[in-house]
């Protein structure tokens, strides 16, 4: 940011934000992100996290956290069914955090509290913000696109209409001309109605809420944002993305592996794939292999993001084929986990292949990373669709994980004239990032209007 740390002491607001983001790492990283931005405008900072993947208060000396039990119990805690696990979330965090809040809101030592701030998904908190006469700004953690498709998603549910066989993948949903019936947001859980439950929640106290901050920006969903408001009626700030002011790598949940970056530095300049699929995103074995042998044939350098838990009944690497490990080492470097914005910023780095997480996809752009699409579920199928056939800016795999297509696909954006033409179009949107955050630019005025709101 452009201010010393001492000039923004002087200019504290005396006003407070408190934050509660959702337990999960695709939604800390740009919640915390939002927080420092905030910081840097001058208001003193409060965190209500859940003891569940609780983010490390020392990485934020300038915040003040409180903790409140979720009540889940061990065996509760998996990512295989994400949506039952936002459910219960939101169930079980409703009298601990309107307690917290309420005791918050009684402290006359700190600053008073301008607003709440929660991620989307913590729907059940429109109603404690109402209770306590508080306002509610709500954080989309995914981009306008995948907001609209959930909406359209939810309104095929409801009238009935959703038929997602056979052929009818393929055809066109005429709510958003570029997706297809098959990259609609659906996720597999056990309970469907729960998750349409889910999402007409977030909708409806969306619309309640006093305003929605979107991690994007103008120059790439200018269209997306104005649909969303008209979805919405309430002010819509799109002031990302948020990485361009700061890393994500403070809020990390897992240990980065350090050697990442040093394998990078022995690279040619962006002839490295970084390879990583999140957080979340899990595969059958067989998948894996395909990944393993996609990545070998194209004998292209690698940087494997393999984090335990990815390979389903697979503690780490131990379903790569014998020898596989020694025939890759030098062109190849596997780790548990990586500081990705670091990775992706690397001048060795010349392309990702990612599953198209919104973080993951923005921070591409961001750096200038074109990318190979191979999303896993919910909003990565449209951010897929959208970073393959709209901003043209990667390469989508659309038989899954074969082997041949990803090699082919790698060799595609690594060596071809038109993995040139999807980096040259990458660049320009890097660019439009770094206008878009300058003052005078949308997401910089997007960010004025939200202060202006607040005070
Ligand atoms: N990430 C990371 N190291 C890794 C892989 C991912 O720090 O090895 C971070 C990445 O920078 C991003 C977040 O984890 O900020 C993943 O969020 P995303 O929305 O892309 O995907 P999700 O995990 O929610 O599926």
């Amino acid at each position: 940011m452009e201010n010393s740390t001492e000039t923004k002491l002087q200019q504290r607001m005396g006003r407070r934000l408190v934050l509660f983001p959702l337990p999960f790492q695709g939604h800390l990283n740009p919640m915390l992100q939002l927080a420092n931005i905030m910081h840097a405008r001058g208001f003193s900072i409060t965190i209500i996290h859940t003891h569940f993947n609780s983010p490390n208060p020392s990485n934020y000396p300038h915040f003040t956290f409180h903790s409140i039990p979720d009540g889940l119990l061990e065996s509760q805690v998996s990512f295989s069914d994400a949506i039952a696990l936002i459910g219960l979330l939101n169930i079980n965090c409703v009298a601990p955090f309107q307690d917290c809040l309420s005791r918050l809101l009684l402290q006359t030592s700190e600053e008073p509290v301008a607003c709440l701030v929660t991620d989307y998904l913590w729907h059940f908190t429109q109603a404690v913000a109402n209770s306590l006469k508080l306002s509610r700004i709500v954080l989309r953690t995914n981009s306008a696109a995948s907001s609209l498709a959930f909406a359209a998603l939810l309104s095929l549910h409801e009238r009935g209409c959703l038929s997602i066989k056979g052929p009818q993948l393929e055809s066109p949903v005429p709510e958003i001309p570029p997706l297809k019936v098959k990259d609609l947001p659906k996720i597999n859980t056990r309970d469907e109605e729960v998750f349409y439950q889910q999402i007409a929640s977030a909708f409806r106290e969306g619309r309640a809420s006093s305003g929605i901050i979107c991690n994007s920006f103008e120059g790439l969903e200018e269209s997306e944002l104005s649909r969303l408001h008209e979805h919405f009626r309430v002010p819509i700030f799109a002031i990302g993305p948020f990485q361009k002011y700061f890393s994500s790598s403070s809020s990390s949940l897992l240990a980065h592996d350090q050697s990442s970056i040093t394998w990078l530095d022995k690279q040619a300049h962006r002839s490295v794939i970084y390879v990583s699929f999140g957080s979340i995103v899990e595969m059958d074995e067989t998948e894996f292999l395909e990944m393993a042998f996609g990545l070998a044939n194209s004998e292209q350098p690698f940087l494997w993001v393999v984090r335990p838990g990815l390979v389903r009944g697979s503690e780490w690497l131990e379903s790569l084929p014998k020898g596989f490990l020694e025939m890759m080492s030098g062109r190849g470097h596997i780790v548990k986990w990586a500081s990705q914005q670091e990775v992706l910023a690397h001048p060795a780095t010349g392309g990702f292949w990612t599953h198209c997480g919104w973080n993951s996809t923005l921070e591409s752009i961001c750096e200038g990373v074109p990318m190979i699409c191979l999303p896993g579920f919910g909003d990565q199928r449209v951010n897929a669709r959208y970073a393959s056939e709209v901003w043209k800016v990667g390469f989508l795999l659309e038989n899954g994980w074969e082997r041949g297509e990803i090699e082919r696909t790698i060799r595609r954006l690594m060596a071809e004239e038109e993995g040139q033409e999807r980096r040259r179009r990458v660049m320009h949107l890097k660019e439009m990032v770094n206008l878009s955050v300058k003052p005078g630019g949308s997401s910089h005025r997007s960010l004025e209007r939200f202060v202006a709101q607040l005070l």
